[in-house]
């Protein structure tokens, strides 16, 4: 069987790729466990090298995998490069920290010696999106392999060049053979891969649906798993917020990735005395953004990725403004190739409007008016997800508790937008998934914690 890439901008075929076999799997799995008996043995200064080899041929060659990312899915280049730099970041910071997160803890017992040891498990499956196609897969892998595990991914079945491409890097930073495979498979195959008995647990970032089919055939093997699944991140602007800086970070949150980002910025949760001054100012800042070819430099907002996606974003704004909401901006269908969708602001949004129960992929969002704080913080919190969140207030103090103590999310932030980065934890509670990646707690999701005790 084979897949075809197509290009969103142009909805043009680029390449076409083999699928692996389901045949192959096991071979797969069992090279891959083979490699992983004598990675486990290696020292930590073994395990980074390839690492730290990888973030130079990432760093080295940045343009080229941007430009791959823009052509398979529509990234803009800008975010293709902030893409590439962020995995070269994952590779060196593991490479510099893995030894320390992994360090043993000494324990006091009644014993002469007690401490916990942090030991890998073997083979762990990752599943991973086309979304960010290089960074997800480096978050997922980089910190697994540094733990001594070996890692076998099921990537994306729309973004192949990049599965490729990711793979020949780490062959160039000569990581062991069969440590690292990223497969192009049929996601119909992936429950005979979780069900493997040499696979030891599985990480999937994705959708709810593929998330909870995942988890089940995990859990139906005793199996461990990290789900990263979708959000709609509330916004919530205060009465005291910056209305200027609001509206950027709400832009900016909105339209990274072209919409297409589970930490994007989708329900602004905006009280009455500041909505008339925000809505005036967000629109113009998300009418300004271009929109276009995703190869140009300047383009903020390229394609989505596939025409069915767009579709869907689509069927919701127009259910939502079926239901009440008003369209302030965008909203319309562009002609042409391509699966564009301008940028789109939607007002008056409320529970019970596919764009406040449902999590909008794409350059659309939401604005949910609440009369004051607390309606806010509890709009902010009927939702299915919990992914991120953010709150928007001059009074830092204020925002931070409200952040730390009253959203229901895996993140929340005070007058800045979600984001990545390698030194904190990332994950959600609720639809949004369970476990973490990145930072120590993401490092120690597929360990053995062992308990070692001499009498
Ligand atoms: P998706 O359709 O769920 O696909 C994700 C991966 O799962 C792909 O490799 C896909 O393979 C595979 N898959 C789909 N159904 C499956 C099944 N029943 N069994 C096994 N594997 C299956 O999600 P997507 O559209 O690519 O990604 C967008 C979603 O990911 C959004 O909801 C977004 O919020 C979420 N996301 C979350 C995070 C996070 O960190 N929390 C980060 C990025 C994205 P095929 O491509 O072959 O279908």
């Amino acid at each position: 069987m084979t897949i075809e890439s197509i290009n969103p901008a142009t909805g043009k075929p680029i390449a076409r790729y083999e699928l692996t076999p389901a045949s192959a799997l096991p071979g797969i799995v069992e090279r891959a466990h083979a490699a992983f008996l004598q990675w486990r043995q290696s020292g930590f200064a073994e395990r980074t090298a390839p690492l730290q080899r990888a973030a130079g041929i990432l760093r080295r060659n940045e343009r080229e995998y941007a430009q791959l990312m823009a052509q398979e899915m529509g990234k803009p280049v800008s975010n293709g490069l902030e893409e590439v730099r962020a995995c070269a970041a994952v590779c060196e910071h593991y490479a510099e920290h893995a030894a320390e997160m992994l360090a043993d803890t000494p324990l006091t017992s009644d014993f002469t010696r007690s401490r916990v040891v942090y030991r890998p498990l073997g083979v762990v499956l990752g599943v991973q999106p086309w979304n960010w196609p290089f960074h997800q897969v480096f978050r997922m892998a980089v910190p697994a392999l540094a733990a001594g595990n070996a890692v076998v991914v099921k990537h994306a079945s729309n973004v192949p060049g990049c599965a490729r491409a990711i793979e020949d890097v780490f062959v160039r930073a000569q990581l062991p053979p069969d440590l690292l495979r990223v497969l192009l498979l049929a996601s119909a195959d992936v429950e005979a891969l979780v069900s493997h008995p040499l696979v030891r647990g599985v990480s999937l970032t994705g959708s709810g649906p593929a998330g909870a089919a995942v988890a089940r055939a995990a859990g139906g093997k005793l199996k461990k798993s990290v789900l990263e699944l979708g959000g709609s991140d509330p916004y919530l602007v205060l009465a005291d917020a910056d209305i200027e800086l609001a509206a950027r970070i709400c832009t900016q949150g909105r339209l990274g990735n072209s919409g297409q980002s589970c930490i994007a910025a989708k329900r602004m949760i905006v009280v009455k005395d500041v909505r008339a001054a925000f809505e005036e100012r967000f629109v113009a800042l998300m009418g300004a953004a271009r929109v276009g070819d995703p190869l140009l430099d300047d383009t903020v907002v390229g394609p989505l990725a596939r025409r069915d996606l767009r579709d869907a974003l689509h069927a919701q704004v127009q259910a939502s403004v079926a239901a009440g909401a008003r369209l302030l901006l965008g909203g319309a269908v562009p002609e042409g190739p391509g699966s564009f969708y301008p940028a789109t602001v939607l007002t008056d949004v409320r529970r019970g409007m596919p764009a406040f129960d449902e999590e909008l992929f794409g350059p659309v969002a939401a604005i949910v008016p609440v009369a004051d704080e607390g309606a806010a913080i509890a709009a902010a919190n009927d939702s299915a997800y919990g992914l991120g969140g953010c709150v928007l207030t001059r009074d830092v103090q204020r925002g931070e508790r409200i952040a730390a103590d009253l959203l229901d999310s895996g993140m929340a932030w005070v007058n800045g937008c979600v984001r990545e980065d390698p030194r904190l934890p990332f994950g959600g509670i609720k639809d949004s998934g369970y476990g973490r990646e990145q930072a120590t707690w993401g490092i120690r999701e597929f360990v053995n914690v062992k308990t070692v005790v001499v009498t």
